[in-house]
This record gives structure tokens, sequence and C-alpha cells, in this order.
């Protein structure tokens, strides 16, 4: 998504900014050592009215990515929340991407971030399907990355830290050279992890697979609303480790993320998933996702939060 219109306000740590304002030093710690985390929201029109999907969970996943990386926010989660819903109402929108960013900022310059200040801003736009229109109805192909997740041990991969996507970057410009629509990544020990921004659910036998967080995945906060979609129209979700040939011979598979929604997959390293197109429990699934979001079942799970 290229910004053109550059128009509208950013919030940076407390007071609004016009949009070509927003700078940051070119000597900021985050600029050079990756310190910054970061989170990816939506919200929907429903009814003229902007409706922010899991808000609370996301401002939380941002605390606990801040709190790994021992960030210190100088503001609450409820301020973070009320100020993400300011930022809608400032930029008079309603369906839009929502990008708040913790990052250190500028003081000084050496590997140990602590007297670098801890910063904050939240920016918020329109950006329409992640991996395009046509991929939501008709699937995407995957090609399997030659990069694995980073091992256990190496990088936090339940903080979403600006710093992990240096190797979502390189899956997927692996991908596009090889022609693929997006990539997907496997863990250090060989088994399905993840895409570069999105989570993955293989179907097989009318059962619902997908990774478990020790594979090296962010715990999409996607995938947990499917997993309890899934389990209340009736399917059992398994969370496991998951070898790579299952990806070859599932009979549905699909991408799950804030950007990506949910999206089909109708190839895997050149092998046609099922027919090829998106399959039954993949539209059901989406369908029941969809209806939330676009306020046409009730929202018995408190996921929406209404900008009023
Ligand atoms: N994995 C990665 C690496 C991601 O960047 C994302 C997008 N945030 C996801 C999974 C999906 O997470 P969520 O559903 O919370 O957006």
């Amino acid at each position: 998504m290229a910004f053109n219109e550059e128009s509208g306000k950013i919030w940076m740590d407390g007071e609004f900014v016009d949009w070509k304002d927003a700078q940051v030093h070119v000597l900021s710690h985050a600029m050079h050592y990756g310190s910054s985390v970061f989170e990816g929201i939506r919200a929907y029109e429903i009814d003229g009215k902007s409706n922010i999907f899991r808000l609370k969970d996301h401002v939380h996943r941002l605390f606990n990515s801040a709190k790994i990386y021992k960030m210190e926010i100088p503001f609450t989660e409820d301020q973070i929340c009320e100020a993400i819903k300011d930022t809608i109402k400032e930029n008079n929108l309603t369906d839009c991407y929502i990008r708040p960013i913790v990052y250190r900022g500028y003081k000084e310059l050496g590997v140990s971030p602590v007297n670098c200040p801890v910063c904050v801003t939240i920016a918020v736009w329109e950006w329409g399907a992640y991996l395009g229109e046509d991929a939501l109805a008709n699937g995407v192909n995957i090609g399997v990355s030659s990069w694995r997740k980073p091992a256990e041990g190496t990088f936090p991969l339940l903080a979403k830290a600006a710093a992990n996507y240096m190797n979502s970057q390189l899956a997927n410009l692996e991908a596009q050279d090889n022609g693929f629509d997006e990539a997907l990544l496997l863990d250090v020990n060989g088994h399905i992890a993840e895409g570069p921004g999105e989570n993955i659910f293989l179907i097989k036998d009318g059962k619902i697979y997908t990774p478990v967080l020790a594979s090296s995945i962010l715990e999409g906060i996607t995938r947990d609303s499917i997993i309890k979609l899934a389990t209340d129209l009736g399917y059992e979700v398994i969370e496991q480790p998951l070898p790579r040939d299952f990806l070859y011979i599932a009979d549905e598979e699909f991408f799950a993320g804030s950007a990506a929604e949910v999206t089909p997959i109708r190839s895997m390293d050149h092998r046609v998933i099922g027919e090829g197109r998106r399959g039954p429990i993949t539209k059901e699934i989406q369908d029941a996702f969809f209806d939330v979001i676009k306020g046409k079942t009730e929202d018995k799970y408190g996921w929406l939060f209404p900008v009023e």
C-alpha cells in the first residue's frame, strides 16, 4: 500500500501532528537496532460507525511485547485504547487499518537502550485486502521459504517486534522472486510455522489443524478468533507441531491475520490444495468471521469496540 494521500493527523506521544510532520530523528535507537514493537489492527464500518476489532487484546499484546523488551510505555493500556479511538475520529475514518508503534527514540547510540526514551505513535489509514480482493475469494499461491523462523532462545516471537520482520522480509522477497504470492516459513525443526505476517490453518478429513505457539509463531489475535469461531461451528481444532508434508496433503488451507483476514491458499509449492480454490470449510469460517466484523451477526464474543 503506497501512501498517496499524506493527509490527516498522526498521534505522537499524546499530541496530534500533521501526517507530513510526523518525523523521527535518523539517530533514533529504533532506526539502528530495531528496537520497536507494534500492532496491526483493523476497524470496520457498521451502520456508518467505526468498530475496532479486538482493540483491548491488541493493546494488551503491544504492552506484552514492550514488557519482553523492558520498554516502559509512558501511558496506560486504557490511554492507548482511547488514543486509538481519538485518532480514528480525528481522521474521520471508519473502515481503516491502525498502526500503533512503541520505539526507543533519540538520546544516544549504542546497543544498550536504557537511556533512550520510549516513544509511542499511532497512525490510521484506509487499507483494502492485504493480499488483494481476489485473494479473499480465489486464494493465493504459496511457496515454502528456504529461510526458517528464528529458533527458540534467539528472538522472542511472542513479541511483535519490528526486528522479527527482517526474517519475514527475507521470506517474502524470496517468494516474490519465485513467483508466489506469499511465503510460508518452517520453524528451526522443520515444523510448519506461519507466513511472514499471517498464521496458517490446515483442514484434513473435516478436522482443523494449526501450529502450536512453540513452533515459533506469533500468538495471532485472528488465530484465536478463528479457533473460537470454528469450535462454535462444531469443528475440532487441533493445535500441534505439524510436519511440512502436511502442507501438501491437506484438503484446505488458509492464512489468518489482521491484515490478511481469512485468505484461502490454493497452492503450496506448486501442489494444488483441494480443488485449487476456496474450500467449503474455509468458506464457512470466512463467512462466520466476516459476519461478525460486518455486524451481520451478534457480537457475542465482545470483539467490537465502537468509536463513539
Ligand atoms: N504472524 C505474524 C508474523 C504476523 O505478523 C501476524 C500479523 N500481526 C500474524 C501472525 C497474525 O496476527 P494477528 O491475527 O494478531 O494480526
